[in-house]
């Protein structure tokens, strides 16, 4: 049974209308870098909780979301609200398995997001682990506005420390942006633009991480398949893992 501790929010940081990160302080516990926990705030009659990935990394203190605010939804644009002082329940233990332990070895890791789904990456990014087992790491974030392009601090920092094992590709499907491509994640993938931009090729050598829209995530399964790379499973290891956001 999940249990409850109290945060207190330390900070708000808007990315854009719709993007933001709480940061939020509560008592220690510990986690591996891509797991996620409930985060829950006072219904009329019970508590209203949903998923989030922690995008700090295990050995930083304050816990860090990236969430964005769903038209509609019914907790995160509560959350949106939030300002330092005010609580949020935050549940234990924290759930998941897309986490690099459940990744088979190869020789390139490619880190595919959309929204906010690069946030585990972000977390996994801040460890040992990826720099240790990957000669190349390809982090891709596709998102709609250049606004979205969220952590650019921490990705920059990273491609300083790591500058022969990093690449950063930005997707941004509504607007020009210089370096980004322009198209559906999938479609990339399938025509080949992908691999030609970063330089690496998607091959039998590389295992896929895919976190984010539903749809993205079937199309680009597919796109993959296509290239021989088959989903990844405990009982039979392959070539691409998978978190989805929420159902299509
Ligand atoms: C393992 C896991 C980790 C997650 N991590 C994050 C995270 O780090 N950041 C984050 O913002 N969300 C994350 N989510 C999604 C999150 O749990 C909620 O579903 C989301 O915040 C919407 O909640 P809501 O109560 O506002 O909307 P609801 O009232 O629950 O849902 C409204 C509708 O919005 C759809 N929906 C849910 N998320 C989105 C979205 N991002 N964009 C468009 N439509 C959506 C739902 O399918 C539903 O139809 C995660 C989900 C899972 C399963």
């Amino acid at each position: 049974m999940a249990q409850w501790l109290t945060g207190t929010v330390i900070e708000n940081k808007r990315w854009n209308d719709q993007l933001f990160s709480i940061r939020v302080e509560a008592p220690p516990f510990d986690f591996i870098a891509g797991q996620f926990v409930r985060l829950g705030l006072p219904g009329a009659e019970k508590r209203i909780q949903r998923a989030y990935s922690l995008v700090n990394s295990p050995d930083d203190p304050i816990l860090d979301f990236l969430v964005t605010a769903v038209l509609e939804g019914e907790l995160s644009p509560r959350l949106d609200l939030l300002q330092p002082g005010d609580t949020v329940e935050v549940s234990q233990p924290p759930s998941g398995f897309f986490v690099l332990n459940e990744i088979p070895d190869g020789e390139t890791l490619w880190l595919i997001s959309t929204g906010t789904g690069i946030g585990p990456y972000l977390s996994m990014l801040g460890t040992e682990l990826p720099w240790q087992r990957f000669g190349k790491i390809i982090l891709v974030h596709g998102v709609r506005h250049v606004q979205d392009l969220c952590y650019q601090e921490h990705i920059q920092r990273w491609q300083h420390e790591h500058p022969n094992q990093l690449i950063y590709q930005p997707v941004v499907t509504r607007e020009v942006h210089f370096g980004a491509l322009q198209a559906r994640i999938p479609a990339l993938i399938a025509s080949g633009e992908l691999e030609q931009q970063v330089g690496v090729p998607l091959n039998q050598a590389a295992q896929v991480m895919l976190c984010g829209n539903p749809q993205m995530i079937t199309d680009a399964k597919a796109a993959l398949l296509a290239k021989g790379l088959d989903k990844n499973l405990r009982r039979k290891p392959g070539h691409v893992t998978v978190e989805q956001y929420w159902k299509e």
